[in-house]
């Protein structure tokens, strides 16, 4: 089902973020995770793609398998750095094949190690590119892009990027996923920036309950520099793993319940492959209203 007419109702629609694991054990466990997940009925699942190919099978093979094994919606993460236009298009083709009408068209990160070139003859530059060659070539593919509530790392100029934004719907993005944010008024601000530069499709709110203090310091490294308000990071800074785990439900809860009383068109739970902290938080908001 394709997520843009889900994305169009009145409620807030809940979806999850898992990232496709190494190992059989790994992938046993997430199955378990999505088990205890399913009866919150999710709008969909997004599977995520290590950028420049890195674990492009293991993506695959996630997607193919809970498309399988559930009826839940999935989004596929498809990044094309580093990648020519035939790879991509064989990638899509395969998803087309089994059925799979939502792909998260991202550009990537650049590659660390500068002897990798990310951007090979015949490839793509940027997200909006990509955007382009689905619609051109897979018409019926739902495409989400990437948004930035705090501005993307690479990016100086937040006027500049907002234009960049809107050319990715220009080309035929259907709606925009955001990155993980701890302020609300970061998203409902770049909401209201987009709106300014005419971009009025759906933005679904990208949450992430924090559950560890490794993970925390983690991720304002891997999402681009992720901001803790000072007011978060006064309860976390000498707090044991317990009371991070409880400060960071109590933080995720109150931005959820803000957001759907805001009328968010969408809350996209980054699950880190976990069940309970995900399962928590929708148990006390109103996300848990469509569940059985
Ligand atoms: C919801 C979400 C899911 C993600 N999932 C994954 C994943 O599964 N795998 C993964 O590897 N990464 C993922 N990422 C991270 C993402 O790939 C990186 O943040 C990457 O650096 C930017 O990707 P993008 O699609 O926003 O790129 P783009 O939109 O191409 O932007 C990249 C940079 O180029 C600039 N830019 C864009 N268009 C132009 C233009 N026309 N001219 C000049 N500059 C331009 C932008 O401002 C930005 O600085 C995800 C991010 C989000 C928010």
């Amino acid at each position: 089902m394709k997520i843009r007419p889900l994305l169009a109702s009145e409620s807030t629609n809940l979806s999850f973020e898992f990232f496709p694991p190494k190992s059989e054990g790994g992938s046993s466990k997430l199955f378990e995770t999505i088990k205890e997940l399913i009866p919150y009925d999710p709008s969909f699942v997004s599977v995520t793609y290590g950028a420049g190919g890195a674990t492009r099978d293991l993506t695959h093979d996630l997607v193919e398998n809970i498309h399988k094994k559930t009826d839940l919606n999935i989004m596929a993460h498809l990044t094309c750095i580093g990648s020519t236009k035939d790879e991509i298009f064989a990638i899509l083709k395969r998803y087309q094949d089994i059925g799979i009408c939502n792909i998260m068209a991202l550009r990537g990160d650049l590659p660390k190690d500068s002897s990798i070139n990310p951007f090979p003859y015949g490839g793509f530059r940027y997200a909006g590119e990509l955007v382009h060659f689905i619609k051109e070539h897979f018409p019926d593919f739902c495409v989400g892009v990437a948004g930035f509530p705090e501005g993307h790392p690479e990016t100086p100029n937040r006027l500049k990027e907002i234009e960049y934004l809107k050319q990715k719907m220009d080309q035929g993005a259907d709606f925009i996923c955001s990155q993980l944010f701890f302020d609300n008024n970061d998203f409902y601000d770049f909401k209201e920036r987009a709106a300014l530069n005419g971009i009025s499709c759906p933005i679904v709110a990208g949450i992430m309950p924090i559950i560890s203090k490794s993970g925390y310091i983690r991720m304002a490294d891997l999402a681009g520099g992720a901001r803790y308000p000072s007011k978060l990071l006064k309860q976390l800074i000498n707090a044991n793993d317990a009371d991070i785990h409880k400060i960071g439900e109590e933080w995720a809860v109150n931005q959820v319940n803000d957001l759907i009383q805001q009328k968010v068109s969408g809350v996209h739970l980054y699950t880190l492959n976990k069940s309970s902290s995900s399962i928590r938080v929708i148990q006390q908001t109103s996300l848990s209203e469509k569940s059985i």
